[in-house]
């Protein structure tokens, strides 16, 4: 397993192609939009060396017959979920912040089953090609950047009717596929290795060359990064008092394929047209299971400083304060109960590995995209109004007035730079660069609400229940109507 020093250097190995606000972008790593979150995914590799945590931060694969780390292993035990999700906690607790290495893994765990399983059906040889990227990934300790989500421009139109907005294969080659179009919000893209490439809806049957699922290195040849600008960018150039989290923050980026030449030893699926959705289908579940470990862990540092800037201000006695405190913590716990209650129903698939139960998880990533607004709304109350007018460190280092700015900024305990801090860390997590992860990230990672509530109604089994209601009041069952005709959904006919 490699150390966070390794993970750091290896990034310097690559060769990428990045734009950041317009510029090419020679050394990404120190970027200061990037560096962020190159320090954010190393702490994924120092904890899986820390005693402390060895045991969530890694497992033994029977793939290499070694210790692996976590995020690069394939789960195959309830056990194993429930590790997952306790892990993605306590490394959003550490950073505060999106930490953008769960997309890999869990897309990683969705290839696995899905190439099986075409195996199986279709006598194709997809599940050997990737247990040998699978090896790769974990002797080398990648990070691999899931890849899903398509442009899709005009949203009435299927992908063969606007093929631009699709990633797509171009041209078959003997040994080989060439692949165009672009995949958007690439979480923590700019600091990975490899990108993991899968198609993001399901396909009809003559829409083959969109059914493709391939890895690449993320500087291959014909591939642009373009960095996704955040709302508190240009603090992040200033001084790391006014940044709030200056050593910890996300990343995301629009990725171009301009004619990718991909080696079919890479190569997952291609022309599949049915197994689109089984993939979209596993690597969704894992993925909102996911955010019942990840985003409790932001929570706590959001609770935390909601918590110490009452202590600065001398409220936290005050039984309001207390009652707010409370809720934000009930909140933060059902997001958490969802993730670990979707892998203790986890059941083991054809291929053998453990997958979290679907609607449980489709649950705990709804709540994700409600509960994290409502925890920001509490933490901005309890911060008061100066959240968002606190003068800047440098007035505050004034020789004029600072020092009387700062007499008027001191609360109850600590100096005024403490209180600008904790400020500042909530101003990050509510309005500003971390926003973005808990809070429209929330929303619409891992699938917008809607998506979620497609699937929850799908896996609801009202048959049954509405059967079980109807043996308790002594009445037959009654079935739905076929379809719901028009005019009773207030349609005019035309
Ligand atoms: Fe992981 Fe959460 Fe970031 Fe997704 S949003 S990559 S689950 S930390
Ligand atoms: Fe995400």
């Amino acid at each position: 397993m490699k150390t966070a020093e390794d993970y750091v250097a290896s990034l310097r190995k690559r060769n990428l192609r990045l734009f950041v606000k317009g510029k090419r972008v020679d050394d990404p790593v120190d970027h200061p939009a990037v560096a962020p979150s190159v320090r954010t995914v190393a702490e994924s590799y120092r904890l899986a060396h820390d005693p402390e945590h060895r045991d969530v931060f890694t497992a033994h694969s029977r793939f290499i017959d070694d210790r692996v780390n976590r995020f690069t292993h394939i789960f195959e035990s309830q056990d194993d979920l429930r590790k997952k999700t306790e892990m993605q906690r306590v490394l959003g607790r550490t950073t505060g912040t999106c930490f953008q290495r769960c997309v890999g893994m869990d897309a990683l765990n969705a290839l696995f089953n899905v190439t099986f399983e075409m195996d199986e059906e279709l006598a194709t040889a997809y599940h050997p090609r990737f247990l040998e990227l699978l090896r790769f990934a974990q002797r080398e300790d990648l990070i691999l950047c899931g890849a899903m989500t398509d442009p899709k421009g005009d949203r009435r139109k299927a992908p063969a009717e606007q093929p631009d907005q699709y990633l797509r294969v171009v041209e078959r080659r003997a040994g080989s596929i060439v692949v165009r179009g672009a995949k958007m919000h690439q979480t923590g893209v700019a600091n990975s290795h490899w990108i993991l490439v899968m198609p993001g809806r399901s396909l009809a049957d003559h829409e083959g060359d969109f059914a493709v699922s391939f890895a690449v290195p993320v500087d291959a040849k014909g591939i642009t990064l373009v960095y996704g600008r955040q709302p508190s960018d240009d603090r992040r150039l200033g001084c790391d008092i006014d940044q709030g989290n200056a050593r910890y923050g996300g990343q995301e980026a629009v990725v171009i394929f301009e004619d990718v030449e991909v080696p079919l030893d890479h190569v997952f699926m291609l022309g599949e047209t049915a197994w689109a959705n089984p993939l979209v289908e596993y690597f969704a579940g894992h993925h909102r299971a996911s955010y019942g470990g990840c985003k409790p862990g932001n929570g706590d540092v959001l609770i935390g400083a909601a918590a110490l800037i009452a202590r600065l201000n001398g409220t936290e006695r005050a039984s309001h304060v207390r009652d707010k405190l409370v809720e934000m913590v009930h909140l933060n716990e059902t997001m958490h109960a969802g993730g670990l209650a979707a892998g203790a129903r986890g059941h083991r698939t054809p291929a053998g590995t453990y997958m979290v139960d679907p609607l449980l998880a489709n649950v705990c990533k709804h709540n994700v995209t409600r509960f994290p607004y409502e925890m920001t709304r509490l933490a901005e109350d309890l911060a008061g109004g100066l959240l968002v007018s606190m003068p800047a460190a440098e007035d505050l280092e004034h020789p004029e007035y600072g020092e009387l700015l700062k007499t008027y900024v001191t609360g109850a305990r600590g100096t005024a730079e403490d209180r600008v801090r904790v400020l500042r860390l909530i101003e990050n997590m509510t309005l500003g660069a971390t926003a973005v992860a808990i809070r429209t990230e929330s929303m619409h990672g891992a699938g917008s609400p809607q998506a979620q509530r497609v699937r929850m109604e799908a896996q609801a089994n009202l048959d049954e229940k509405v059967a079980n209601a109807a043996r308790i009041a002594g009445v037959a069952p009654v079935a739905p109507t076929a379809h719901r005709p028009v005019e009773a959904a207030g349609v005019t006919r035309r």
